[in-house]
């Protein structure tokens, strides 16, 4: 068992949580109530949300090389047409956050 370094509660070891202050960078290790306290939103969500704006971004990052390829080998039509597409899945990623 550990304690959570906000609220003092006895947690499980696997169920806590390291939270970095991202003003000081210290490490603290909090219950999920206490994450959620202090993110706004449950651990879940936030795992959830990480994970989409990574895929996110790597599907832009991807898009983005299609563009310059096609944008080489193909011409400046196809290259307008990859930057359209970037700029949609790259807008749509940015919404689901
Ligand atoms: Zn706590």
């Amino acid at each position: 068992m550990i304690q959570c370094q906000k609220c003092n509660k006895s947690i499980p070891e696997e169920k806590g949580l390291v939270n970095t202050n991202t003003q000081t960078n210290e490490k603290m290790v909090i219950c999920e109530a206490c994450f959620k306290e202090y993110m706004g939103v449950d651990y879940k969500t936030f795992q959830v949300r990480k994970e989409n704006a990574k895929q996110g971004c790597l599907a832009t990052v991807v898009c983005l090389f299609v563009t310059v390829y096609a944008f080489m080998e193909y011409g400046v039509l196809y290259g307008v047409v990859g930057l359209i597409a970037t700029g949609l899945i790259y807008y749509f990623s940015a919404k689901i956050k």
